[in-house]
């Protein structure tokens, strides 16, 4: 341990010796009891612990619990140099384990998830790009250079520098020497610089300055609320919500802001840095660890008073968390399907509601979830009308393909042809919208029929032709296209099926041989880095006609688009997802919502094959209050979220049998289910069914809302022990059902 230095309280709450209960990030399914070091410890005090024979973090959660004599304790052996972790946040933490019904051993890891956590604050060397260039660059040179240009100006350490571009650490020093990259010494806790929250914004519209007033207001209340902010892409939500951020800067509260997606973080750290002249903290997948263990101890420290981030934000130590913006909050991307398995908007609103905080949802297709608590009344609304400036929602229109002639292989219909001819000829942007990535979906034998599959997913390969490779998108394996049929060895038959982007692109290219095209799909991008800067190009004008798959769905803003066809309509609503309904409303209403945010009126074209089905009818006459309360009605009927609700059970193993047998033998003893008026479906094969060479099967538990569904599901299991090979997960709230 290191010197703390800080002063510590003179009565301190456990004194030396006196027993602790000590939670860790480890896997033991209860608190451990220590004896308090020298010099005491608190409730709250991170404190480094002994562990069999390794050292680990933990977290004092009060007084130890043992009837064992203090004397047989091992000691604490020392409190870190860490802000304590305060009530709010330990109290979220056992409300998440209990709402998730996730150990709580794993909740304390999904919030001391950064590195070097343990370590004291020292001064550390760290290395950016310098400004000489380097004499000779050999291939290792190339790549340190390689990784600075990626971290973008930001300093990097040794370790990280060296073990990410696959060098020994003589390379870099080589450089140092060079003056190509500088060396650094930084303290490790630097604070971010102070956001000047009493800069003006811009000068808002009514409606905007009348939704800003209110969230201003809630904010300076200091008690908790939810606020459902709607408006269509465009109307200025972003803007109005920066009113609310403002207002709990100055009051020296701190701000989170999640957005679904890191591509987006870079162009909303910008307006951040416009509005309050300094740039905030970042925290998710793409922020360097040095980075990231800063962000982590400054958010304890109050050094960070904006941090923008990825759901996992939620999780870190924030001293005073004032408010929470959970942008384009409909988004699927905000539940994390792996490890602990949660919501992160749901968990915003429980941390908010635990710490006296405000809690904006901003979205212009707002989640069926977040509608009908806004019905019930358990969250403000705000609307957004119109478009800010000029335009209003694009034109939309449907083509229908079963008039159209398409010849086979094609995409593109006649209609959608000219109207893109039309806007690229005018000097306009068009683009192509198809959720697809790759370049074919399927991959079939002429011969013997054979579709190409994932060995380890129940899935098939994608072709990337850009890659030159099969690609499975579920675990990601990927090999080589292969010249025969692996089923009956023909060579030369095996033929692309279906459209994915890059098949587009090649269309595209042939029907607009003088456009400039760009293509935006996530797996084209090495990083995060060039994916910002083919959006900064198109944003700029450089690029007539982009082709994208979800990616561009979400928040970019080109102003110079006028038009968006989409390829496929119909693609979301195959199917049984019951969702499918209100995720396909929301894909369509929000690509459509691309154009025409500049100045000209923008189109909306949508290629379907039912015009007449109402979800397609509901996004082309844009009756979203017909279309939400058509839905809810049907939910409510059927019992389902948000009116009922759900939770699934997901056994995985790696024969079927071994999952189902496990399965039925759950289903069979529901008793603790039925005492709450549960019913229980299933073993059926979860919606993927089989990945990474597990076989998945789902038990699908449902209760009306208000019945104790967590408490029931843990009496439930309890008796229960999986065979060996068994992984059970319990889903609450699936995202599909
Ligand atoms: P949303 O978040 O609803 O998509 P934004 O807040 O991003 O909308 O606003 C859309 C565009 O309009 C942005 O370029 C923004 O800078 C601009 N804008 C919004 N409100 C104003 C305003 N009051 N004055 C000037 N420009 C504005
Ligand atoms: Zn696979």
């Amino acid at each position: 341990c290191t010197e703390s230095g800080k002063a510590r309280p003179v009565i301190p709450e456990f004194e030396q010796g006196k027993p602790v209960a000590v939670l860790t990030a480890q896997p033991i399914g209860r608190l451990l009891d220590y004896r308090a070091p020298e010099g005491g410890c608190a409730t709250g005090d991170f404190v480094r612990v002994p562990l069999g024979p390794r050292k680990v973090v933990g977290v004092v959660w009060g007084a130890g619990q043992s009837a064992l004599d203090p004397a047989r304790l091992r000691d604490v052996i020392c409190v870190l140099d860490l802000p304590p972790m305060g009530e709010a946040m330990r109290t979220f933490l056992i409300r998440a384990a209990d709402y998730t019904l996730t150990p709580l051993w794993a909740m304390l890891r999904l919030a001391t998830r950064a590195p070097g956590l343990a370590e004291g604050p020292v001064m550390q060397k760290v290395y950016r790009r310098g400004g000489a260039a380097p004499a000779r660059l050999t291939q290792a040179r190339a790549r340190v250079l390689d990784v600075l240009e990626g971290y973008g100006g930001l300093p990097v350490t040794m370790g990280e520098l060296s073990a990410q571009a696959g060098v020994s650490t003589s390379v870099v020093r080589g450089l140092v020497t060079a003056g190509t990259v500088l060396e650094e010494d930084t303290p490790r806790d630097r604070p971010y610089p102070r956001l000047d929250a009493a800069r003006p914004g811009k000068p808002l519209a009514p409606d905007q300055a009348t939704a800003a007033g209110l969230l201003r207001a809630a904010v300076r209340a200091g008690a908790y609320g939810t606020t459902l902010l709607k408006g269509v892409t465009g109307s200025g939500k972003t803007e109005v919500y920066l009113e609310a951020v403002a207002e709990c800067l100055a009051r020296g509260r701190q701000v989170l802001v999640l957005l679904p997606e890191i591509a987006l973080t870079a162009e909303f750290l910008t307006r951040v840095e416009d509005r309050f002249a300094a740039r905030p903290a970042e925290w998710h997948s793409g922020v360097t660890m040095t980075e990231r263990r800063r962000c982590w101890r400054m958010v304890g420290q109050g050094g960070a008073q904006l941090v923008v981030g990825a759901r996992s934000a939620l999780f870190l130590p924030f001293r005073d968390l004032g408010l929470i913006v959970v942008d384009e909050e409909h988004d699927s991307s905000y539940k994390q399907e792996d490890g602990v398995l949660y919501n992160a908007r749901d968990m915003a609103v429980l941390r908010a509601s635990l710490g006296a905080a405000q809690v904006v949802l901003a979205s212009a297709t707002p989640s069926l979830e977040s509608w009908a608590n806004a019905e019930a009344g358990k969250y403000a609304r705000l609307n957004l009308g119109a478009r800010f400036g000029a335009g209003g929602m694009p034109r939309m229109r449907a083509v229908d393909m079963r008039v159209e002639a398409v010849p086979p292989g094609r995409w593109i219909s006649p209609s959608l042809e000219r109207a893109v001819g039309a806007r690229v000829r005018a000097g306009q942007q068009a683009m192509l919208f198809l959720n697809r990535r790759g370049y074919a979906p399927v991959t079939v034998c002429r011969a013997c029929g054979h579709q190409i599959g994932c060995s380890q997913c129940d899935a098939r390969m994608v072709e990337h032709r850009f890659r030159k490779r099969l690609v499975c998108h579920q675990c990601g394996e990927n090999r080589p296209v292969p010249e025969a049929c692996p089923s009956c060895g023909v060579a030369g038959k095996l033929a692309a099926l279906g459209p994915g982007v890059e098949r587009l692109a090649e269309e595209a290219a042939v029907l607009f041989p003088e456009a400039r095209l760009a293509v935006l799909s996530s797996d084209i991008f090495g990083s995060a880095r060039a994916l910002k800067a083919q959006i900064e190009a198109i944003a700029a004008g450089e690029a007539d006609l982009i082709i994208g798959t979800q990616l561009v769905a979400k928040g970019h803003n080109f102003p110079k688009l006028t038009l968006v066809g989409v390829i496929d309509a119909d693609l979301g609503l195959q199917g049984s997802d019951l969702r499918a309904a209100e995720h396909t409303f929301q894909l369509m209403r929000q690509v459509a919502g691309r154009a025409g945010r500049g100045a000209q009126k923008g189109q909306a074209l949508l290629q379907t094959w039912q015009p007449d089905h109402p979800v397609i009818r509901a996004i082309l006459t844009g009756d979203e209050e017909g279309f939400w309360r058509a839905e809810a009605g049907q939910r409510k009927a059927a019992g389902m979220p948000p009116f009922g609700r759900l939770a699934g059970i997901i056994l995985s193993a790696p024969a079927p049998e071994t999952a189902f047998d496990f399965g039925t033998a759950l289903a069979r003893h529901d008793g603790p289910l039925r005492r709450i008026g549960a019913q229980v479906f299933g073993p059926a094969p979860a919606p993927i069914a089989r990945i990474r060479g597990r076989h998945r099967v789902r038990l699908l538990v449902k209760v009306t809302k208000g019945a104790p569904l967590q408490d029931a599901i843990a009496d439930w299991l309890a008796p229960h022990t999986p065979p060996a090979g068994l992984r059970l997960a319990v889903d609450i709230d699936p995202q599909s059902f």
